[in-house]
């Protein structure tokens, strides 16, 4: 075995343990440059973790079953050099596995202080012109980092990267899960080169710098080819870029996978097999409402029926689907969209948003006439969305003879299985949930249709009675749902609060 000198699996004389393990070992950080191309994998299974090198340049491994010598043979034949073994318990290796995960993720901080080195000539000649320092290494310094930012954001689950000028540098954030969340700030120095970096590679104009512009990108991350969305903004400190990494948000393009109960989508496939129609999902920004309509196309039969869709932008591709894109750099619009889709023959059209008279007035309208729609409305509940559209002009008696159904829709934040099991030791989370307790999001949903009672409130106008009306057709609120996930700790008391608010509905629970 090409390892065999280091470990000596012969050695346990005496009944004692072989003198390569040592014991006594307390916790540290493992040094991520040991093994750095190793998978996590390989450790997890096999419970050990390189830490560190000792003086005289052995590596020390700590492991759980020190005895266990083939996987110890393996990585000392893989890192070349002797190795020392030490004992820890399965849970303190599980701890350093993610530690050292935390720490490889380090690697952008990294190249930031890298880069500050280019500094010290500049500073230590005094007067040496900044162009200088520039040259050469600074620049790929750059590329290096805009590189690993997008890596690192993919590999946290991020839907979005903002780079933020501010007086002293760019403030670098992800959102994960809904929530922005610090990632880097890099000096100031950086700041330009680090905007006309992303300009360049999504095809922006460089030179303008006082007009907000969008651009677009194609990059492999991995292996994985994915497209990101770029809008630049001026603000005093320089320009404000958004990257929305499309497709990213970590959600499953499944109803069920997004958790919505059988008996829910039952429903929702009886409104999905009609053959006109409107269904509705009504939500506030980031609630996941096109999310939950992509999970509705791919429940229908692209093969037999026509299914087009008019979207701002296109997240998702869906199979069979015919998928236009409207807004952004297109001067067309919702409504024009839906106009000349209407000319290719649909059978069934989602519809990205309602936001304007136009596109209300000709849903609606195909909707009357032998189209089945599928749509979004930004607002917070069901009795939102019907006056929503009677705010845009739309016609009581159309709403009533069209809508099927609305959907009512938030997302709520999963507790980390990582560390949501110790956390009366750790309540600060862990290196998995990036510290946030949090890892993952699920929907909750609750669809009203619209029978009689429904209808005839709308007639009436009567918003209050629509209201009670919806309230009562569906016995399971979100709150309920949100209330249920936290006496099961898949989420926390906070955490409803946080999507839910405070309960404007005691008095109904009585
Ligand atoms: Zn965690």
């Amino acid at each position: 075995m090409p390892g065999g000198d280091s470990l000596s699996p012969d050695l346990p004389a005496a009944g004692g343990m072989p003198d390569n393990i040592q014991s006594g070992f307390t916790r540290r950080i493992p040094d991520p440059a040991i093994g750095a191309d190793i998978p996590s994998e390989f450790f997890k299974l096999n419970r050990l973790i390189p830490v560190s090198r000792d003086s005289t340049g052995h590596v020390v491994v700590v492991a759980a079953d020190p005895l266990d010598t083939i996987p110890l043979d393996m990585l000392a034949a893989y890192l070349g050099v002797p190795i020392v073994v030490s004992f820890a318990s399965d849970n303190e290796i599980r701890r350093m596995i993610l530690d050292r995960t935390a720490a490889l993720r380090k690697s952008a901080t990294q190249i930031l202080q890298d880069s500050g080195r280019y500094d010290q000539p500049g500073d230590a000649a005094g007067r040496q012109p900044k162009e200088l320092i520039w040259s050469g290494a600074d620049e790929s310094a750059v590329v290096r980092l805009v590189n690993t930012v997008i890596t690192e954001a993919v590999d946290c689950r991020a839907s979005d990267i903002h780079f933020e000028p501010e007086r002293n540098g760019v403030r670098i954030r992800y959102r994960i899960d809904g929530l922005l969340q610090d990632a880097l700030h890099s000096p100031d120095r950086l700041k330009e080169y680090l905007v006309s970096r992303i300009k360049v590679m999504a095809g922006m104009d460089i030179s303008r710098r006082h007009q907000p512009q969008d651009g677009s990108l194609s990059v492999t991350v991995k292996g994985n080819p994915m497209d990101i969305r770029i809008s630049a903004v001026p603000t005093p400190f320089g320009e404000r870029l958004v990257l929305r990494l499309l497709g990213r948000h970590g959600l499953s393009v499944d109803l069920a996978g997004l958790g919505m109960t059988r008996e829910t989508i039952q429903s929702v496939d009886a409104i999905l097999a009609q053959t006109s129609g409107m269904l509705i999902v009504a939500g506030p920004t980031g609630s996941g409402k096109t999310t939950t309509l992509y999970a509705c196309l791919n429940r229908l039969d692209a093969a037999t029926r026509n299914i087009i869709t008019i979207e701002d932008p296109v997240e998702y591709q869906v199979p069979g689907v015919s998928q236009v894109q409207v807004g952004g750099k297109q001067s067309m619009g919702f409504a024009d969209g839906l106009r000349s889709m209407l000319r290719q023959d649909p059978d069934i059209m989602m519809v990205g948003e309602i936001r304007d008279t136009e596109t209300a007035s000709i849903a609606l309208r195909s909707a009357l006439t032998g189209h089945l729609i599928l749509t979004t409305i930004h607002t917070g509940s069901p009795d939102g969305a019907v006056m929503r559209l009677l705010d845009l002009g739309a016609d009581r008696a159309l709403i009533c003879e069209t809508i099927s159904g609305i959907i009512e829709q938030r997302l709520i934040r999963l507790s980390c299985p990582e560390c949501s099991a110790r956390r009366s030791e750790s309540p600060a989370g862990c290196p998995e949930c990036r510290y946030t307790g949090f890892k993952g999001r699920t929907g909750l949903f609750r669809l009203v249709r619209f029978d009689e009672d429904v209808k005839d409130a709308v007639r009436r106008e009567n918003m209050k009675a629509l209201k009670t009306i919806l309230d009562r057709q569906s016995r399971s609120t979100l709150r309920i749902q949100a209330e249920m996930l936290a006496e099961t700790g898949q989420t926390t008391s906070a955490e409803v609060l946080r999507v839910l608010g405070d309960r404007p509905e005691t008095r109904e629970r009585e």
